[in-house]
């Protein structure tokens, strides 16, 4: 099996080979080609969580699981709070092939996830990008988005400002004015990426205008939440799979509030197979619940693994 450190992964996977590796995923599982086995994530005390994504993408030939989780206290170490793995097997021997750092991985396939929401729901003419959060997934996620609509601004919330500085900077990069903003500023923004790790409701449905599109991409585990459950009620809500959503991901609160219903949520795959319009009115508000699921990390992972062995990358070891 070949070991790919974290150090290659910027090296071998652009944020563009993460765009297309999701969109493959998210679309061969609205085909039924592929589906994400049942997530485990268990307390680990201190605020730490650690857990496993994993599935089998028929058509992909992936077969595999992301090991990981969130440990508050590596900030203080010098170390990002997520830190995660992924191995990847042969799906018909079940024999290891790979395994590849996992941590710039999940940042470039949560930001594409977002990416492609923005880029089949947000109206074609947005110009104001909406950012609440300013942790480390934050940067990739601004990034991300900005390179699927023409935006002249961005405007953003942390419920730490001194953290914007950060998404500041990002911005100044991609030659975008950025200003802090109160939440209810974020009237203005025609497309909100919500990646916090917030326990209870930020954004109000009445800061959100008729028309946008958000992206609710922190919320990944049972009692986090970012967004009021009537703005889901208000929305068409679309998942990169359904049944996390309600579950693990920002619908959770909605469908347990009885606002919504699991049927009433769209996978993200069927907007990309055609199955689904996806934006159907320019008033509509679209509302992407992105959960995170384990066959966007093998598909990140594998696009490594293959640029790896292209070019003789990594580390080879019997097994
Ligand atoms: P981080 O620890 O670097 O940053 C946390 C962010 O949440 C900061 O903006 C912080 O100010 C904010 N925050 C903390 N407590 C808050 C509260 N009580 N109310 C409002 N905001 C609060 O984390 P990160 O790596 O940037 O990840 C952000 C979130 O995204 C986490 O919840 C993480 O689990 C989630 N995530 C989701 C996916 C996915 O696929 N959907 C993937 C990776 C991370």
């Amino acid at each position: 099996m070949l070991i790919i450190p974290e150090a290659l992964i910027a090296e071998l996977v652009s944020p563009e080979d993460a765009f297309a590796a999701v969109e493959a995923t998210f679309a061969a599982m609205a085909r039924g080609e592929a589906y994400n086995f049942p997530v485990v994530r268990e307390a680990l005390g201190e605020g730490r969580q650690y857990g496993f994504k994993s599935g089998l993408d028929r058509a992909g030939g992936q077969l595999g699981v992301k090991a990981g989780g969130y440990f508050p206290g590596n900030a203080a170490r010098g170390l990002i709070n997520h830190q995660s793995s992924v191995l990847l097997f042969d799906p018909e021997t079940g024999q290891p092939r790979a395994m590849v750092g996992g941590n710039l991985l999940t940042a470039l396939r949560t930001a594409a996830a977002a990416a492609i929401s923005v880029d089949r729901l947000a109206r074609r003419d947005v110009r104001v990008l909406g950012m609440l959060g300013a942790g480390h997934q934050s940067v990739f996620q601004l990034r991300a988005v900005a390179r699927v609509r023409q935006f002249d601004r961005v405007i953003a919330w942390n419920l730490h400002p001194e953290m914007l500085d950060r998404l500041r900077l990002a911005a100044g990069e991609l030659g975008l004015p950025f200003e802090a903003v109160p939440l209810a500023r974020m009237v203005e923004a025609g497309v909100i990426v919500t990646i916090t790790s917030s326990p209870a409701a930020s954004l109000m449905a009445a800061d959100v205008a008729p028309g946008t599109h958000l992206a609710c991409m922190g919320t990944d585990t049972r009692g986090k939440q970012e967004v009021e459950p009537a703005l889901l009620a208000r929305a068409t809500v679309f998942a990169d799979e359904v049944a996390q959503s309600v579950t693990i991901g920002e619908a959770q609160h909605a469908a347990a509030a009885g606002l919504i219903a699991e049927a009433d949520i769209v996978p993200i795959g069927a907007v990309l197979t055609g199955a689904h319009p996806g934006r159907r009115s320019a008033e509509e508000i679209t509302l992407f619940d992105g959960t995170g699921v384990g066959l966007q990390d093998l598909a990140v992972a594998a696009v490594a693994l293959r640029r790896a062995e292209e070019r003789g990358l990594g580390l080879s070891v019997e097994v």
